[in-house]
């Protein structure tokens, strides 16, 4: 493939329009559209910032389908507040959904919220995409050469576009003909007038789960998507397939399944472990809360939690941030707990869960009104305590300083702050926002554990070790191994631009 170099700024900015999203899908089912409103509600922590439904309703008066769209920004709550929207608007027997996030700017835009709904020679389709395409430059060069007008600066209707483009006569051909162009991180679920496909890319990077309800066949990100509406999962779309579900999978009860590319080892996003994914979901085939206490286990075998200096001390005690690193710190104190008698599990920081906008005053600064809104410490565990504080991960630094700032006002005789995680020292390209390279405090600090902890006002820092997190991860088949560029800038997929971008972001 030719390799078009991108500036930086060009790179940054289609960064910044991607994002981490929540997709699902169902099939067959007098109510998809309520389903799906549920479904996108569990997969909610993948993206608040606006959320979608298409639904496919056949018009028996003139043998044909209709396809209903309701879509807009803000959560699922608010944006299908009104129940006669999934009752009335959004009829039919298949949906698919999209909940998204993205970076201020793009997200903003009312075109880019998913799912997207086109009409072409070959009948209605929908598309919701979590991940992001690495080639994204190269193709919408070649589709503009070729005419292509586009509606949206997102990297999904590239998709939708090859497919209305392809000569092939039978639909699945199309689609198999669309992902032989793409490259890069992508977790799809289309709906076509009377099929649903699912579509994963061939290194797996996201998460994509296969489910069924009765007659229904149901696909979600996460596999908390089905808890809440009693599906029952039955395997992962696998890296690299194609799963498609038509009439004919209702009388065999059974998906057709093809293949779209092989890698020669999947990818999975690691960071979907360590604290994407919610913990009572199953990605790339394990429990998350399984792999997150480990992780957390793994983090008390490589850092322990202090012990008392005299007998007179009060116990250490081990807290948790809530919500993100309540399953990492269990298995953190569950090991300490062993040899460290001397050590205890508080909730020692209360997060409110009804944070809305923050009014500030002038010279007030807003992160910090927007944490201390957030959580609040429990003053009494934490005085003149030796406190341990486990944490998912450190990226800009910002908010946890001001967790530290928060933490010691609460008066405690030590702060140790233990990151399940290594440094986060690289962007991610694969569908995560990230800020730049320059902006990752471990860059800022040359990773320096000690400086990065004397920033942050902690008594000590500890990380997690690159090793200790590849041995705290399954491996579930001959190929499975993990992405971890945002620890290693190791990227496994190809990304046009990326020599030129890292020249800029770590040079200066
Ligand atoms: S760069 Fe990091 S966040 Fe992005 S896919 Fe890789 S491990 Fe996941």
């Amino acid at each position: 493939m030719k390799k078009i170099k991108l500036k930086p700024a060009e790179l940054n900015r289609h960064k910044s329009i991607h994002s981490n999203c929540g997709v699902f899908g169902i099939y067959n089912n007098p109510d998809a559209s309520i389903l799906t409103y549920y479904g996108l509600h569990a997969l909610q922590h993948r993206g608040q910032e606006a959320a979608g439904i298409v639904t496919s309703e056949y018009d028996e008066k003139n043998d044909k389908y209709k396809f209903n769209i309701h879509k807009d920004h803000g959560l699922v709550l608010s944006v299908f507040s009104d129940d006669k929207i999934l009752t009335n608007v959004l009829k039919g027997n298949s949906a698919i959904g999209h909940t998204r996030y993205s970076t201020t700017g793009s997200g903003d835009k009312r075109n880019n919220i998913q799912p997207f709904k086109v009409n072409f020679k070959g009948g209605n389709l929908a598309l919701s995409h979590n991940g992001n395409l690495t080639n994204t430059k190269y193709l919408r060069e070649k589709l503009q050469n070729e005419g292509t007008l586009f509606q949206t600066s997102t990297d999904s209707e590239l998709i939708l576009h090859l497919i209305a483009k392809s000569k092939e006569s039978k639909l699945e051909d199309k689609l198999l003909e669309a992902f032989s162009q793409v490259i890069g991180a992508f977790s799809i679920c289309i709906l076509t007038d009377d099929k649903l496909f699912a579509i994963r890319d061939p290194y797996g990077v996201r998460p994509l789960a296969f489910g069924k309800l009765n007659d229904s066949f149901v696909f979600a990100s996460e596999t908390c998507a089905f808890d809440i509406i009693n599906a029952e999962y039955i395997r992962d779309v696998m890296p690299g397939e194609m799963i498609v579900i038509d009439r004919e999978s209702i009388k065999t009860g059974s998906e057709k399944s093809y293949i779209i590319g092989t890698a020669e080892k999947y990818k999975h996003c690691i960071f979907e472990y360590i604290y994407f994914s919610r913990p009572d979901s199953s990605v790339f085939e394990e429990k998350v809360d399984k792999v997150r206490r480990k992780i957390g286990k793994n983090l008390a075998i490589e850092s322990p939690a202090p012990g008392k200096d005299t007998p007179e001390d009060k116990k250490t005690v081990v807290i948790n941030v809530p919500d993100s690193s309540n399953t990492a710190t269990l298995g953190y104190f569950n090991e300490i707990v062993k040899t460290n008698k001397d050590a205890r599990h508080e909730i020692g920081l209360i997060r409110s869960h009804y944070v809305g906008r923050t009014f500030i005053q002038p010279g007030q600064d807003k992160r910090k009104m927007k944490v201390k809104t957030k959580f609040n410490t429990v003053k009494g565990v934490l005085e003149n305590r030796k406190v341990v504080i486990v944490d998912d991960s450190i990226v800009r630094g910002t908010t946890s300083k001001l967790l530290v700032e928060l933490i010691q006002k609460a008066e405690p005789k030590e702060v140790h702050l233990k990151i399940s995680s290594p440094p986060v020292i690289s962007p991610c390209y694969y569908g995560m926002d990230f800020p730049t390279a320059n902006e990752l405090i471990a860059n800022q600090n040359d990773q320096n554990t000690e400086e990065i902890g004397k920033h942050l006002g902690v008594t000590s820092l500890a990380y997690l070790s690159k090793e200790k997190l590849m041995e705290s991860v399954p491996y579930k088949h001959e190929k499975t191994d993990y992405c971890t560029a945002c620890f290693t800038k190791n990227y496994p997929i190809s990304i046009e631009g990326l020599d030129d971008m890292n020249k800029n972001e770590f040079d200066d």
